[in-house]
């Protein structure tokens, strides 16, 4: 398949990281899952610490969620006209995120994070953006400017086809470093329409804010008249039920959403102050659409997977990632593997090092080979990992007791490889 694959689609794969580049080896592919398992094209089974890259929150197949879908299928499956289905979403948002008096539905992470950009560069009339080192926003062409860690450094951009001048209004900072944030106002007067951060960062493992990281950043964002965006695609509905928010209470101007809301299917938004949403078409005079935003299917498989996400399911998915940590600790220790298990309320990650990791540069300092023959045992034995050590892992309340297990088995030759490895 993957040959077939790599044929008609560039790296055989329609978003890079599922190619295995990273740890080497050939991608499974798979055709079916159920609660904590998928299955693969050879009928292999593994216990999935992926989840789809976070909305799997309930497990795969979760009956009311498939009956949800169905049943919105069988009256149609796109009007592109207004319809209660995404009244009934945005209001089950709302309801949950104080801090979201309106909510826009889009499609995917990266449409939520682009639209509230330019919502805060319309807003504002300024041009800057402020992002961090490690922190990603999806694809939007001014935010794939991650390189130099400096002081106030101009993003230089990531991938070709982002020019220079697209780049050129993005100030990429270091994480946690809340003074960078402090000299990036100083340097640039009037000049930054925005802050935005992941509400706690997963796209370079699991780094999360220090203490009075958030707040300061949103003080100084009210000081010097730029909107705070909290990116909680990743952690939105996921770290509890009003996503980090839920956690560190910091109010942002602006917040996006995705993964968990869209119960498996394309489902993203952006929300925040009235007086700032107001400015959106047609509203107001700042442009965004989209045929399929707020679709039928989508927001029904959402709305599902939201109304089954009460207190007692994360305190289902906590206790699990909290027994998972314990586990992959204690298994490389025990084989004397240098490491750090990152939490940020229940998503976690391993770094292979025992140096404390509070930005991108300190994460990048593991040793990643170890990662990669942790990984490829754990996969051998039928537990899929993310594949990369970059990336955060991901539970389910369908994790029970045998697949925990499961995981807990395969953890002594994994953390063996790992201390086996060589660079
Ligand atoms: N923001 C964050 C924090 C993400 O983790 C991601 C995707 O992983 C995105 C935005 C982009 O979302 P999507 O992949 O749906 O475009």
């Amino acid at each position: 398949m993957f040959d077939r694959a790599s044929v008609v689609t560039p790296g055989g794969v329609n978003s890079p990281v599922r190619a295995f580049r990273a740890v080497g080896g050939t991608p499974r592919f798979m055709v079916s899952g159920t609660g904590p398992y998928l299955t693969d094209a050879d009928g292999r089974e593994y216990v999935d610490l992926v989840c789809s890259w976070g909305p799997m929150i309930l497990g795969h197949s979760h009956p009311e969620v498939i009956a949800a879908v169905q049943g919105a299928v069988s009256r149609g499956t796109s009007f592109g006209t207004p319809g209660e289905g995404e009244v009934a979403l945005a209001e089950e948002i709302v309801a949950r995120i104080e801090p979201v008096e309106q909510v826009r539905l889009v499609s995917s992470g990266t449409e939520a994070t682009m639209s509230a950009i330019r919502l805060a560069r319309g807003f504002t009339g300024r041009a800057k953006v402020v992002k961090f080192a490690g922190c990603y926003h999806g694809h939007v062409d001014a935010l794939l400017a991650a390189a130099g860690s400096g002081l106030a450094t101009f993003g230089l951009p990531d991938t070709p086809g982002v020019t220079g001048a697209t780049a050129g209004d993005t100030v990429v900072l270091p994480y946690n470093d809340l003074d960078a944030v402090r000299a990036a106002f100083a340097a640039h007067p009037g000049e930054i329409a925005c802050v935005i951060t992941e509400a706690s960062p997963g796209n370079m493992g699991v780094v999360p804010p220090t203490d009075g990281f958030n707040a300061g950043l949103k003080e100084l964002c009210a000081a010097n008249g730029a909107l705070y965006i909290s990116d909680e695609v990743m952690t939105g509905f996921r770290t509890s039920k009003a996503g980090w928010y839920g956690v560190d209470g910091v109010r942002p101007d602006l917040m996006t959403f995705g993964k968990v809301m869209g119960g498996g299917f394309p489902a993203a938004a952006f929300g925040g102050r009235g007086d700032v949403m107001a400015h959106l078409a047609p509203a107001g005079p700042v442009y965004q659409a989209g045929t399929l935003s707020g679709n039928p299917v989508a927001t029904a498989a959402g709305l599902a997977q939201l109304r089954l996400l009460d207190d007692a399911a994360y305190a289902k998915i906590d206790a699990v990632s909290a027994e998972l940590r314990s586990l992959v600790g204690d298994a490389l220790t025990k084989e004397g593997v240098a490491h750090t298990v990152s939490a940020a309320s229940n998503m976690f990650s391993v770094f292979f090092t025992d140096e404390p990791v509070r930005d991108y540069d300190d994460a990048k300092k593991q040793d990643v080979f170890r990662f990669t023959a942790f990984f490829h045992a754990m996969l051998e034995q039928g537990v899929y990992l993310p594949p990369s050590a970059f990336e955060s892992w991901f539970v389910s309340t369908a994790h029970d007791e045998r697949a925990v297990e499961r995981i807990a088995a395969a953890l002594p030759a994994a953390a063996r490889a790992a201390a086996e490895a060589t660079a």
